[in-house]
């Protein structure tokens, strides 16, 4: 039994050579993540601590969160953050992330929402094997009697209803929030765009569930029976931590170091 994530089966539907090497080969790449995943990752981490602290009835203040965000960016920054944009600079980045939060946190602010968890880690059967997801806040809407999936963003791109309303990730957590809970549970799927400061929202009916299970178990079972992983090169490249050893831009591994742990 195999454990998959929707990253993992993100990753073969880009291009399955970048899967190779980094679920089957696993290798971890030489160069550093981008400026992007860094900023997303820090709000993303200052958002969580905010969440359990409301939990605990300890409600920061704004320059708390700021304080908490610029220890955490510093703490994890690294010489070798890639910028493939190159449009922004370093100060540019930092400062977005502050907008994020204050934007936030002045629309959310006192935090009423019955928080249940913060990222809570799903397990999802499909058929012989299993899905691993981390809901980034889970919400119980008791007077609705309903579920919210809440996910953040922070890219610039703003989706349209239509997109989102068949957006995979978040439908695959309603699945199994379902399993949870019941089957004839209320799930809202939630998006907070940050660089927008928009909330987005959307629903999946049972038979949409259905369809989508049968749907992951098919390309998991693709997956699983594959033996040829070609490139597929796309702009999405730029972004490729195996560039550098990607046949496509004519380099040839050298070295490479092979992680043990197993990476979902
Ligand atoms: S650089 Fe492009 S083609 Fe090469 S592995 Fe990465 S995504 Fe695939």
């Amino acid at each position: 039994m195999a454990i998959y994530s929707h990253s993992r089966l993100s990753t073969f539907e880009q291009c399955p050579l970048k899967f190779k090497y980094r679920y089957i080969d696993k290798i971890i790449p030489e160069t550093g993540i981008s400026i992007e995943s860094h900023l997303g990752k820090i709000v993303h981490e200052v958002l969580e601590w905010l969440h359990r602290q409301v939990k605990e009835k300890n409600i920061p203040q704004i320059d708390e969160i700021i304080s908490n965000y610029s220890k955490k960016w510093e703490e994890k920054y690294s010489d070798d953050i890639v910028y493939v944009k190159q449009e922004l600079s370093q100060k540019e980045y930092f400062n977005k992330g502050i907008q994020f939060l204050v934007d936030y946190y002045n629309s959310y602010h006192p935090f009423k929402e019955n928080t249940l968890d913060v990222e809570k880690k799903i397990i999802l059967s499909l058929g012989e094997h299993n899905l691993i997801g981390f809901i980034d806040r889970l919400v119980y809407d008791s007077k609705k009697d309903r579920y919210e999936v809440h996910d953040y963003k922070t890219a610039n791109n703003l989706p349209t209803q239509e997109k989102i309303d068949t957006d995979r990730q978040l439908a695959l957590y309603s699945l199994a929030i379902k399993e949870l809970f019941g089957k004839e549970k209320d799930v809202l799927l939630v998006w907070h765009y940050l660089a927008h400061n928009k909330k987005i929202c959307s629903k999946r009916t049972n038979q949409q569930l259905k369809e989508l299970k049968k749907e992951i178990i098919a390309l998991i079972e693709k997956i699983e029976s594959t033996t040829e992983f070609p490139s597929n090169k796309s702009v999405l490249c730029n972004w490729c931590e195996y560039k550098s050893l990607c046949q496509e831009f004519n380099c040839k591994p050298t070295k490479l170091k092979q992680e043990k742990l197993d990476i979902w």
